[in-house]
């Protein structure tokens, strides 16, 4: 019986010694969301405003398409291109998405979807680069994939889309604009869509003025969880919603029981004009929402 005292205690004190070491692992690993960098992604927006328009089927988005392929491999994702051709006011378009999931993910399905559309709107009558509207988010995008890299455990849990022709050539219907995530959507069907718990669509987030406005058909408890990690990284004045119902990629994914929110800003004054421009945006928007979004994944949505 006498043995059992030192032996006790020298258990104790291991107990003790690596829940220590636990601690000071956790508080030298840096937070995630401190991790993201709004100048990175800002400098990958001004690689694709570089391409000059991109429109779907052009050599511009092509050239796109290749930027984001080696930007995602190079922080460890696996890209897939998911070609289709359809019906448009003008004529018959290709289209590509790109779709990503982590190399060490093996043949587990993914469970939650970050997207981006990284087409620009076809204008005949301007050049139109699309800095914040197509620009802003495909930016944010890689670069919270390269931070998601650094978190395999992270990462395998995601899949990322990069959805070709969100932009109505006319008028958004069931046959002009979200060619991109219609066709994704139709692919994957309600039954595909399960193995998905959730998605956050990025659009338009570099306004150099931030206000990101959730649309009011947000999945409710997303949108409380969103406004609770800005609140925790005190940015929670930055986050609103938007005064009215907005028609973006997010809602075929919703159609097909995907809840999935919508982080845009939509108060843009250079929306669909000439001067949707690179001096519109900044790298503070994009640390702003990236930081946020990388809290949010973290804290909440694979937890
Ligand atoms: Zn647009």
């Amino acid at each position: 019986m006498k043995r059992m005292y030192p032996t006790a205690f020298v258990s104790l004190l291991l107990v003790f010694v690596s829940m220590v070491g636990v601690e000071a692992s956790r508080a030298s690993q840096p937070k995630i969301s401190e991790e993201f960098s709004g100048e990175k992604a800002l400098a990958h927006v001004q690689r694709l405003v570089d391409f000059g328009p991109r429109p779907p089927g052009s050599e511009a988005i092509e050239k796109s398409r290749g930027y984001i392929e080696n930007q995602l491999s190079l922080s460890g994702w696996q890209v897939t291109r998911q070609a289709f051709t359809d019906d448009t006011p003008r004529g018959k378009v290709r289209f590509v998405n790109l779709i990503a999931r982590f190399r060490a993910q093996g043949s587990g399905a993914s469970s939650f979807l970050l997207c981006s559309h990284y087409d620009t709107k076809t204008f005949d009558s301007f050049r139109f680069v699309g800095a914040n509207d197509g620009g802003s988010s495909t930016g944010l995008l890689l670069e919270l994939s390269r931070v998601l890299g650094r978190h395999p455990d992270l990462a395998a849990k995601i899949e990322l889309a990069f959805f070709d022709g969100e932009e109505a050539y006319e008028h958004f219907s069931e046959k002009d604009g979200l060619y991109g995530s219609r066709y994704f959507a139709r692919k994957l069907g309600s039954g595909g869509a399960k193995q998905f718990r959730g998605g956050i669509l990025f659009d338009m987030v570099g306004d150099r003025s931030l206000t990101i406005t959730l649309p009011p058909d947000s999945p409710a408890e997303m949108a409380r969880d969103i406004f609770a990690s800005a609140e925790a990284l005190k940015l929670r004045s930055d986050f609103t919603y938007l005064g009215r119902e907005l028609i973006d990629d997010h809602t075929p994914l919703n159609a097909i029981g995907i809840p999935t929110i919508d982080v845009i800003d939509f108060d843009f004054a250079w929306w669909h004009t000439a001067d949707d421009t690179m001096d519109k945006i900044n790298a503070e928007s994009l640390q702003i929402v990236g930081s946020v979004a990388a809290y949010y994944l973290s804290e909440f949505a694979l937890k």
